[in-house]
């Protein structure tokens, strides 16, 4: 059979433990057998990033900005026991927060739904995508513990000597201070890249600050994004999509309510803390996929999960394990569908789709990893190990190629 052409590779980054293993299975059983392979590789291995003083992380993030595509393994960010583990140079910072600044891109991150594990919300019918704002707030925040009775001040003076003050509080006792800031520049790339995202994947866009107490910070948010909506609006009315602003306490009303299948796109802190009530309800850590959306339209994706250390650790000492590959995958057809929209290739978008459609014809036959097998309902589950439930993927690839 022939294989399925590519014309621009995309780029390739390999990562650590149990994901790395499971990186090369992916590859070797669903990807080279159907398609000429043509990727630009970066090995983000910790091993690597040390050897290189994580000048491969740069170079990758730099392949994706000018290639358009990237896919990537997950890879450890060092700790303290990483650093006696790896015997490493420097506490290296995680890879992820180096690719997302040097592209500016937003993440997103979507669960992997099947109809035998229902979601713990029970009217969420469709999956929902949570875009977290990665810059400022309360992430660069500045804090005073105020030990004695005083003023606290804000004050910004500006390059042309224009001068603002205002009273934070008088303090009568001791207390708490914090400032924080945002960017103009920041939120209007959030801006943009949830707008391109939604019409990628062809979902309304919610987006929700509170501006109503928060009348500069807040209010600043809504003002962009309702501005740059106006590139996008045309657009969004032709296919029938909505941009929808309000309130978050209304926002969690609203899509704890809701059937789901569409962007919630959120502040810093609030995507921190709904992107984890939205995957916990979803199901399973191991199903969630994302994707890093830079303003200017590149992509890179991978699985939401870390490098599964603990089954790693078997994997070593000759266990068969049963990590679920799901969300690898799905970063692999993600990427391969994007490049065959960027190229037009509708053979590379036709075989992005027919994986995950294998997936799920598995899943739904019940052949499935451990962590999903106790959260089934209505099939009876069958476990695999990794290798045993991708061998199942690809016999039904192979079926639906033929
Ligand atoms: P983890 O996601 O690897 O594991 C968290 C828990 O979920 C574990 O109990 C694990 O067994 C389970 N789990 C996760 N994915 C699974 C899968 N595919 N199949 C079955 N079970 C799965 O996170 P962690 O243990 O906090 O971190 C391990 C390493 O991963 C750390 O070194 C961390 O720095 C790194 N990490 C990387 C990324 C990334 O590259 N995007 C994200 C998170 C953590």
């Amino acid at each position: 059979v022939q294989k399925i052409q590519m014309a621009t590779p995309i780029v390739e980054m390999d990562g650590d433990e149990m994901t790395r293993i499971l990186w090369k299975m992916i590859k070797d059983e669903l990807i080279l057998p159907f398609i000429d392979l043509k990727t630009e590789y970066y090995d983000l291995g910790l091993v690597k990033r040390d050897e290189t003083a994580d000048q491969i992380t740069r170079d990758a993030a730099e392949a994706t900005k000018r290639l358009g595509v990237a896919v990537k393994c997950a890879t450890i960010t060092p700790n303290h026991q990483r650093m006696d583990e790896y015997k490493l140079h420097q506490m290296w910072k995680s890879p992820n927060g180096t690719i997302r600044s040097i592209l500016d891109g937003t993440v997103f991150r979507t669960p992997i739904t099947i109809p035998s594990i229902h979601p713990a919300v029970r009217n969420w019918e469709k999956p929902i995508t949570i875009a977290r704002h990665a810059y400022g707030d309360v992430y660069k925040s500045v804090e005073i513990r105020a030990e004695e009775p005083g003023v606290a001040k804000l004050v910004f003076e500006g390059e042309s000597g224009k001068r603002e003050e205002v009273v934070v509080h008088t303090f009568k006792g001791a207390g708490v201070l914090q400032a924080m800031h945002n960017t103009d520049k920041s939120i209007r790339s959030f801006a943009h890249s949830c707008f391109k995202f939604a019409l990628d994947t062809n979902q309304s866009l919610w987006f929700s600050t509170k501006d109503t107490i928060s009348k500069k910070y807040d209010a600043q948010f809504k003002i962009i994004f309702y501005e740059v909506f106006e590139e996008y609006k045309d657009e969004f009315e032709k296919r029938g999509l909505e941009f929808f602003y309000t309130l978050i306490d209304d926002a969690v009303a609203r899509v704890i309510r809701s059937k789901g299948g569409f962007i919630w796109a959120c502040k810093n802190y609030d995507g921190d803390v709904m992107s984890d009530m939205v995957s916990t309800a979803f199901g399973s850590l191991a199903m969630m996929t994302s994707v890093l959306v830079s303003p200017d339209g590149k992509y890179e994706y991978e699985a939401a999960h870390g490098t599964v250390t603990r089954h790693y650790y078997k994997y070593l000492k000759g266990e068969e394990t049963s990590t679920n590959p799901m969300a690898t995958i799905f970063a692999w057809s993600g990427a391969l569908r994007k490049r065959g929209e960027m190229d037009n290739l509708p053979e590379l978008i036709r075989f992005a789709n027919e994986l995950e459609a294998s997936c799920f014809d598995t899943l739904n036959a019940g052949i499935v990893t451990k962590d999903l097998a106790g959260l089934m309902e209505g099939v009876t589950p069958q476990p695999k190990t990794s290798a045993g439930f991708i061998a199942a993927i690809r016999e039904r690839l192979e079926q639906r190629l033929a």
